[in-house]
C-alpha cells in the first residue's frame, strides 16, 4: 500500500485535562494515508488517552481531530466508527462467552443494521446476505490466523490470540484507520516478531492505515514509521526509526531508561 503526503488525519493542539492533570497537553500530530504511524513514550505519557479522546470516548478539553477533511471531534464512539475508524484497547474486550466467530460477526451484523433474528425470518436476499457475513466472518479469521479457533469460547483463546481476535473484529467495522493499542503486550519475542509480520500483511491485505500504541521497540522500530514520542502529554519528537533512536532528548526521556516493558 502506498503511503500518502494528502492529509488524511490530524489532531491539532489536541488538549484532555482530568482534574489538574495535564493527560494530554496541545499534542498535534498527522498520520499519512498508508502509513504504519507508531506513538511511543514512557508510562502515563498520555498515549491511551489520545486513542480515548480519538474515538470519542473521551471529549476533548480543547482541540481537534480531523479525518478525511472532516471535523470528527467529540463524536460518539459508534459515530467514529462509522466514520472509518476502528481499535483494540490495552485491556482486551471482547465477548467473553461468546465463540471467536461471534465475536466477529456480531459486528458485521451491526454494520448491515439487521440482526440474527431478523435474517432467520427474512427473505432469500437477507439468507443470502447473512451467508456472505459468515464468509466475511471465517476470512476475516483467516486472515488472523484463528479459522480454526471460530467455535471457541473467546475466553478460552491464549492471551496472544485474543489480542488478534481483537484486531479480526476491528477489522470487521471495515475500518480506513485502525488504531491498535499495545497489541504485543504480553508476548514474547517470537510471538511479537510474528505480530510484526501479521500487522504489515494486515495493512495490505485490508488496505488499512494503522496507528499503533507500543512499548516492545523492536516492533515499533521495524515496522513504524513515522514514528510520534511522547513525554508528558506533549510531542517531544517525530521522524523515522533512526532519526527517533538517535534523538538525545528521546533517549534521555525513554529510551536510554529502559522502558522497553514488556
Ligand atoms: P501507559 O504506557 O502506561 O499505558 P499512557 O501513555 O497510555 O500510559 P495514559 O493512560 O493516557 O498514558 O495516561 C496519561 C495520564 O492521564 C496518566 O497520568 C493517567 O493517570 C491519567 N489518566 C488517564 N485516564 C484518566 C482518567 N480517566 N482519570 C484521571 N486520570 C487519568
Amino acid at each position: 500500500m502506498n503511503v500518502s503526503t494528502g492529509k488524511f488525519f490530524s489532531a491539532r493542539d489536541l488538549t484532555k485535562h482530568f482534574d489538574g492533570i495535564r493527560a494530554v497537553d496541545s499534542f498535534s500530530f498527522d498520520v499519512a494515508e498508508g502509513s504504519i504511524t507508531g506513538i511511543i513514550g514512557p508510562n502515563g505519557a498520555g498515549k491511551t488517552t489520545v486513542f480515548n479522546v480519538v474515538t470519542g470516548i473521551y471529549r476533548p478539553t480543547s482541540g481537534k481531530v480531523l479525518f478525511r477533511g472532516e471535523n470528527i471531534t467529540g463524536l460518539r464512539p459508534d459515530r467514529v466508527v462509522r466514520k472509518g475508524i476502528a481499535r483494540t484497547f490495552q485491556n482486551i474486550r471482547l465477548f467473553n462467552r461468546r465463540s471467536c466467530l461471534d465475536n466477529v460477526i456480531t459486528p458485521l451484523f451491526q454494520r448491515e443494521r439487521c440482526s440474527f433474528t431478523g435474517s432467520l425470518l427474512g427473505t432469500p436476499g437477507a439468507r443470502r446476505l447473512e451467508r456472505a457475513l459468515y464468509e466475511r466472518a471465517f476470512e476475516l479469521l483467516r486472515a488472523l490466523g484463528l479459522e480454526r479457533f471460530a467455535s471457541m469460547q473467546a475466553s478460552n483463546l491464549p492471551y496472544g490470540l485474543q489480542r488478534k481476535l481483537e484486531i479480526a473484529r476491528a477489522l470487521a467495522t471495515e475500518p480506513t484507520l485502525l488504531l491498535l493499542d499495545e497489541p504485543a503486550a504480553g508476548m514474547n519475542p517470537e510471538e511479537t516478531r510474528s505480530l510484526a509480520n501479521l500487522i504489515a500483511e494486515v495493512r495490505e491485505k485490508f488496505r488499512v492505515t494503522i496507528l499503533l500504541i507500543e512499548h516492545h521497540m523492536d516492533l515499533v522500530m521495524n515496522i513504524c514509521s513515522p514514528i510520534v514520542v511522547m513525554n508528558f502529554g506533549t510531542l517531544l519528537a517525530r521522524g523515522t526509526p533512526d532519526e527517533v533512536r538517535s534523538n538525545p532528548d528521546v533517549v534521555a526521556a525513554y529510551l536510554g531508561k529502559g522502558k522497553d516493558r514488556r
